[in-house]
């Protein structure tokens, strides 16, 4: 499978809005080398992109909104909506202002909001209201002064297949203010309940930057998430097999952290925490439907992108795509979906090769740990002995399957399976670890080491039977959320480690300080550089969250179940907790003793009953802190409750693995 060239990645961004500096990126590949741009006369001026800047939402603004129309018995209110569900689909729960057909709003923009000021918005019909007849429609008008800047007719009927139920895109200049009208009419039968809006109505503006050029002083950053991969494979992690020699020799030259634990034991809650630095209950991504990353966050991109810094992003995993806003601040948002990385860094090398010159912050999301495992020949004669009789991975998920429900008497094979299955995941990190060591050399051989500070973690680890489950996103244990954090380059201590309790999302501010540049009010004020055992001495709690969560080792009619469950590591105690949900009908509790229980093998709820409630309490209050940032302008509290719904906060847990 050959990847998209670059040009071909370049419009499947465009395709979900117009890009950051489209233009300027092309520009940057004519003069990039040089960094400047030539004028008419002869002479050289610094070259100059765009970048934006999130001032607003329309969504909340009850006081600034008129309602011209709207149908008996129906309102004009911020909810949410969704035109299709499930991971794969290409959509994602996002906030609107809801308007039934027919419907008008008003807004008065003032005349002084400035040349460069935009509304950014989507119309979309939510995944109810799919039931119409052939020919029924929704109509989505935008009028400033009187005159349409936008239209878009979205069809809600039946037979229309799930590609084609999308978010219609659009963004209209406000440069001269006046009357703003959102307005939705429609065709057709059913027209009385379609749940339709406008989404986000993200007010920003747009601005040129001088384009940066790098220095010791002002480095470049390359943050590389490695995902899937647990820290334990690593031999600076301790593994003694010899899988990763080039990770090895990176980590001696930086600074390793020999407990870094992900937010999330799954992609798209932990990665988003990683680009913001915020909590999953901050940031609000906390399971596939709330999976769009909001324009109103600050990410790490949007932070160096303001400063000049020229960005770029390649992805290999699908979640990580423009489609859910994870392109936020990167000028060029390459997706090269399900990838292993021989694929993608020849792509990589060379937009360095036209961008060296450049200051640039470089996002690089690779799956090669991820299954279906498919390590390089060499490595898996190397690291997995012959298959076990009859081993696919699908019948060692039959296994499991059969052993959590207790009809599996003898797990023999079950346990041959896994340890092949295990060698096999050994085998592709061996492999990635020798694609990046050839990526690293020339990195070095482009003079890029001493002005270029790097950042390698992962989102979450991979469990194999160590607690009864297999994959991620299910658990809490070390196999799923401890994972490699390390950083090396200029500003950088080399050879030293870390021995502190810290979280990776704590990256973006600390990428910022080592990069000289400061870190937006939005993001905590921490800095890992400086975390070590003295200045973090109680070792603050840690707090995790999935929406796929498991409960293998509790009673069997909960082993089956997906379940949302959230937990916390604080001194010696591992706490989960899996609240009362639609399909859990009362709370559920563990509670491990590291100390005493170092792989949490041992569930001691029962005999620690304060302890746990004392723990179960601060969970609840790290939700409901971070929840408050997201809902803090429903002033209703009964939207609140269908936002916090909609967003996966109550009692919603995802059915899907990623
Ligand atoms: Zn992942």
């Amino acid at each position: 499978m050959n990847g998209p060239s670059l040009a071909q990645a370049t419009r499947m961004s465009a395709s979900h809005r117009p890009p950051l500096g489209a233009k300027a990126a092309s520009t940057a590949l004519l003069f990039g080398a040089l960094g400047l741009g030539v004028c008419s006369f002869g002479c050289t001026e610094p070259e100059s992109f765009e970048a934006e800047s999130y001032l607003d939402s329309l969504i909340t603004q009850t006081e600034r909104r008129v309602v011209k129309r709207v149908p008996e018995g129906r309102k004009v209110q911020p909810g949410t909506i969704t035109p299709v569900t499930g991971k794969n689909s290409h959509a994602g729960m996002r906030s609107a202002l809801l308007m039934p057909p027919v419907s008008e709003v008003t807004f008065t923009i003032p005349e002084d909001i400035g040349q460069s000021t935009y509304l950014r918005f989507a119309a979309g019909v939510d995944h109810s209201s799919y039931n119409g007849g052939e020919g029924a429609e929704v109509r989505f008008v935008v009028l400033l002064r009187g005159e349409p800047v936008y239209h878009a007719n979205v069809p809600f009927n039946k037979a229309l297949p799930e590609i084609q139920r999308r978010w219609e895109e659009g963004e209209v200049p406000l440069a001269g203010g006046g009357e703003l009208t959102l307005r939705v009419d429609g065709d057709g039968a059913g027209l009385e309940d379609v749940k339709s809006g406008f989404s986000e109505l993200n007010v920003i503006k747009k601005m040129r930057r001088v384009r940066a050029r790098s220095t010791i002083e002002e480095p470049n950053v390359i943050l590389i998430v490695l995902d899937t991969l647990r820290a334990d494979r690593l031999g600076t992690y301790g593994d003694t097999s010899g899988l990763t020699p080039g990770l090895d020799a990176l980590a001696e030259r930086g600074v390793v952290f020999d407990r870094a634990y992900a937010a999330s034991p799954w992609t798209w809650p932990s990665t988003a925490s990683l680009l913001t630095s915020l909590s999953p209950p901050q940031h609000g991504i906390v399971g596939s439907k709330s999976s769009f990353l909001v324009e109103e966050l600050n990410t790490l991109a949007e932070v160096f992108l303001q400063h000049g810094v020229t960005t770029a992003a390649f992805s290999a995993n699908p979640l990580i795509c423009a489609e859910r806003n994870f392109d936020q601040g990167f000028e060029g948002f390459f997706e090269h979906a399900q990838e292993d990385s021989d694929l993608i860094l020849p792509d990589v090398v060379q937009w360095l090769r036209e961008n060296s010159e450049n200051r640039f912050f470089l996002y690089l999301h690779l799956l090669d740990a991820h299954t279906p495992y498919s390590p390089d020949p060499i490595m898996r004669e190397r690291f997995c002995e012959e298959p076990p009789a009859g081993f696919t991975e699908q019948m060692t998920y039959a296994l499991l399957k059969a052993h959590l429900s207790g009809e599996l008497e003898d797990t023999t094979k079950l346990d041959q399976f896994v340890d092949f299955y295990s060698s096999l995941y050994s085998a592709e990190v061996a492999t990635l670890d020798a694609r990046l060591s050839s990526f690293f050399a020339t990195l070095t051989a482009m003079g890029l080491d001493d002005r270029t500070v790097i950042a390698i973690t992962s989102d979450h680890g991979e469990e194999f039977m160590e607690h009864m489950m297999l994959g991620h996103g299910r658990q809490f244990f070390s196999e799923s959320m401890q994972i490699p954090l390390i950083m090396l380059g200029p500003g950088v201590p080399s050879g030293e480690r870390v021995d502190a309790r810290v979280e990776n999302r704590y990256l973006a501010p600390t990428l910022l300080a080592a990069a000289n540049l400061a870190a937006p009010e939005s993001m905590p004020l921490v800095n890992l550089l400086e975390a070590t055992g003295e200045s973090n001495p109680e070792e603050k709690t840690i707090f995790f969250t999935t929406s796929l969560g498991r409960w293998p080792n509790g009673p069997q009619e909960h082993r089956d179940k997906t379940l949302q469950i959230h937990g916390c590591l604080k001194e010696r105690w591992l706490y989960v907790w899996a609240p009362k949900q639609n399909n859990l009908e009362a709370e559920q509790h563990q509670l491990f003793d590291l100390y005493s229980d170092t792989e949490g093998k041992e569930n001691v709820a029962t005999r620690n009953v304060v302890r746990m409630a004392s723990l179960k309490e601060e969970i609840v209050r790290w939700l409901e802190e971070g929840a408050v940032m997201r809902v803090d302008a429903f002033t209703d509290q009964a939207l609140a409750e269908e936002l916090m719904r909609g967003l996966g906060y109550i009692g919603e847990a995802d059915d899907v693995p990623k």
